[in-house]
């Protein structure tokens, strides 16, 4: 190492310079290592500064001339060729050569050098040495892979987030934008999306969403889960989620807006969805209840503004209970399906249809102005609702009742105008259905009437309230009386005897009609039973039977027991089933009707004529007789076509071997028109009303005074007068 020479005037004021020592000193002082080395293939070492324990782990004495080790065994293997390359491009350019490197310490570390040398040539102009300076920089090394790393990891989840990034300007372009957030708005890349989307106000659906945006950046500083729609570059409309928040200069200006979007699409129709659900019915898409109030509540707002008048119609359909139970519940479905159709059609687009529950509908009539205008929808929904249905090849005849209460009149709240407008379509049903009504005060007493009636039917049985009276069936040509129907009476208290037709449908609804149908059965046969033991003629007792007893699956079973205790031949029992019942499910109930009648009871089609009855079917059915329905008896001798279906039926019965009852024989002119076709039997007021079991006995024990009456005067028929006094 060569100094240059102080100059002679100052050395002459200073104390004679000690190089070596000032050499030293700068030495031991430095952070790095001094050296030289030759340009050999060790790099072998002539100096080293003390440093170099420090630096390499080595004493310098075991580095220097290769003692101990080579520097070039000090370097790494894989770093070797790298460091003589660098190193030896430098020198050739006489410039300070810099290179990185790692070393093996002694005691086994890896660290990184700095290595900043010059090259020193030889009298031949050779390269024949490096003088330089080796520091330890693994510290910086290891900060820079830090935050290489860093930088590599941040620039992946920039890249491959999942979540839409961005940097925009508050001008309303991006400045930055990942893949991610290219892919949901639908554009091939983020230069793409960057290029195309010059202002970002054209991304939201809304006009007001950006201003919002800016204002809340504003105000807050960032936006959390900002959820607005926005058009993707193909136009389709999305949900997204934004959050973002605003990069400052330190002055406070803003610099940009750094935030995530994520797609919420999914999610959104998702909760959509729910809410649908939650406010609608499932079956029929409509409305459902809770959204019902909400209609009627806005309508009654606009109404009151308006100053018009609103409808709530309540709409229920007649005997779907008897569908849904004999036809199964999808058959019920598809029904209520088709009757949410039709009942759609009769609205109009400012009206609301709902589903109720069950077979329940009510409609919100808006604008209405007067009952003429709801009366014209009112006949409308009644003339819709009556179409036949089709279903599987069968036709179904279809009827609803229709309560209709109205605001104001009627009341100012939905709950209230619900329960008038139910309480209208009870009264609708009670007045022999298919027909509305509109709410009234007094309609309340009916109602809780109901209740009340409802109540007490279901003590009735255990308290004996029930009677069963009997109606004697008269063989048309021998006068005589062959059978007898079995009706039930109830002797409700305070009410005095309540005909079937106010409680039968009630005990059908709440399923009471089972129990109570088990009990005319087991009294029917026991007093049959009864009669013939005390030596009367013996006659057969035709019992009704619900349709809900027959859905029951222990019918058969009960009339088998009913027989069993009476000790009743079964020849004597008969079950009229009504027709529209058996053709609701004709194949199902075939098969009941099969093991019914396998019992050897007769069963009897009740109510012909009324229902839909299919040839072929009622062919296959084992009945053993068709009652023709009173309906048609009542007008046979005024009514041609009430004359020519009696007449049908009765020929139809014949050619299919059965026996034709007709009821509600109440003039001689009945009879007469009935005996001349050649109906088989007879029932009605003009032989005897339904009689309690007393008088039926008295009238079973008079027959022979019936007859003889009879056979005195030819072909002459007589009302009979029940003969008392004869009790069995
Ligand atoms: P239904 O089976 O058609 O019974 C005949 C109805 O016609 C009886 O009414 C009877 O009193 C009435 N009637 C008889 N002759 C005449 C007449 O000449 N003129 C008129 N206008 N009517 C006549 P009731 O007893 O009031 O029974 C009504 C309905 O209640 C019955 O109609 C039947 O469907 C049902 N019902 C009666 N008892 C039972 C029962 O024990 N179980 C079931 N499930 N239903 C029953
Ligand atoms: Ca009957
Ligand atoms: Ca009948």
């Amino acid at each position: 190492m060569k100094l240059k020479a102080i100059p002679d005037q100052l050395a002459s004021e200073a104390a004679p310079l000690d190089l070596t020592r000032l050499l030293t000193t700068i030495t031991s002082n430095l952070v790095g290592m001094i050296y030289r080395s030759r340009v050999d293939a060790t790099w072998t070492m002539e100096y080293v500064s003390d440093h170099c324990l420090r630096l390499t782990g080595y004493q310098p004495d075991e580095v220097m001339f290769n003692k101990r080790i080579s520097f070039d065994q000090i370097t790494l293997p894989e770093d070797r060729e790298r460091i003589r390359r660098d190193i030896h491009a430098t020198l050739e350019k006489n410039e300070i050569f810099e290179v990185e490197y790692r070393i093996l310490r002694a005691d086994g570390r890896v660290c990184w050098v700095l290595e900043r040398g010059v090259g020193i040539r030889d009298e031949s102009g050779r390269l024949a040495w490096i003088e330089g300076y080796m520091q330890d920089i693994s510290e910086q090394m290891a900060a820079n892979d830090a935050m290489l790393e860093a930088i590599r990891r941040y620039s992946s989840i920039f890249e491959h987030a999942t979540e839409g990034i961005f940097q925009t300007a508050p001008d309303g372009y991006y400045l930055n934008a990942n893949p991610a957030l290219a892919t949901i708005y639908g554009h091939a890349s983020a230069g793409e999306l960057i290029k195309h989307l010059r202002d970002i106000q054209q991304l939201y659906v809304s006009p007001t969403r950006r201003r919002e945006f800016l204002d809340l950046m504003h105000d807050k500083g960032e936006v959390i889960n900002f959820e607005s729609q926005v058009y993707r570059v193909d136009s389709s409309i999305i949900w997204i989620s934004e959050n973002a928040h605003t990069i400052k200069n330190p002055d406070g200006s803003v610099l940009f807006f750094e935030g995530t979007v994520v797609d919420i699409t999914d999610r959104k129709q998702h909760e959509a969805k729910l809410e649908h659900l939650a406010s609608h019915d499932s079956l029929t898409g409509l409305p459902n209840r809770s959204v019902l109030r909400d209609r009627i509540d806005q309508a009654i707002v606009k109404a009151r503004r308006d100053g018009d008048k609103v409808a709530v119609v309540f709409v229920d359909l007649d005997h779907f209970k008897l569908i849904n139970d004999s036809l199964g519940h999808h058959v019920g479905d598809r029904l209520l399906l088709e009757v949410a159709a039709r009942l759609a059609t009769c609205v109009r687009s400012h009206d609301s249809v709902a589903r109720q529950g069950g077979d329940e509908f009510v409609l919100v009539l808006t604008e209405q102005h007067g009952n003429n205008e709801t009366l014209a929808i009112i006949s409308r929904l009644l003339e819709v609702i009556s179409q036949p249905w089709m279903n599987d090849g069968q036709e179904y005849g279809l009827s609803c009742s229709i309560g209709v209460s109205c605001y104001p009149q009627d009341g100012d709240d939905p709950d209230t105008l619900l329960r008038c407008a139910d309480a209208a379509m009870y009264k609708a049903k009670a007045s022999g259905r298919s027909t509305y009504h509109f709410y009234t005060p007094e309609l309340n007493d009916a109602i809780s009437d109901r209740l009340e009636l409802e109540n007490k039917l279901r003590h009735a049985l255990e308290r004996d309230e029930f009677r069963v009276y009997y109606q004697p069936r008269i063989d048309t040509f021998s006068g005589r009386i062959v059978g007898a129907e079995a009706l039930i009476r109830w002797d409700c208290p305070g009410k005095g005897l309540v005909p079937p037709d106010s409680f039968i449908s009630i005990a059908e609804e709440t399923g009471l009609i089972v129990p109570i149908g088990q009990w005319i059965l087991q009294e029917a046969c026991r007093k049959n039973s009864a009669w013939q033991r005390a030596g009367l003629p013996p006659i057969c007792v035709s019992v009704n039977l619900s349709p809900i007893q027959f859905r029951h699956a222990g019918l058969v079973k009960s009339v088998a027991t009913a027989l069993q205790q009476a000790n009743l031949d079964p020849a004597y029992l008969e079950l009229e089933l009504t027709e529209s019942f058996v053709m609701h499910d004709a194949e199902r109930i075939n098969v009941a009707m099969q093991s019914l009648k396998s019992l050897g009871v007769d069963i009897s089609v009740d109510d012909f004529g009324t229902g839909y009855s299919s040839l072929s079917y009622l062919k296959r059915f084992p009945v053993d007789r068709l009652k023709v329905d009173k309906s048609f008896v009542r007008d046979i001798d005024t009514d041609p076509d009430d004359a020519a279906i009696v007449r049908a039926i009765i020929t139809l019965g014949h050619a299919l071997g059965l026996k034709v009852v007709a009821e509600g024989v109440e003039t001689r002119a009945h009879l007469e028109f009935l005996q001349q076709h050649q109906c088989d039997e007879l029932q009605g007021y003009y032989f005897s009303r339904p009689v309690p079991a007393v008088e039926m006995g008295a009238l079973l024990g008079g027959m022979l005074a019936f007859t003889t009456l009879q056979a005195a005067s030819g072909s002459e028929i007589c009302n009979i007068v029940p003969i008392r006094g004869i009790a069995i």
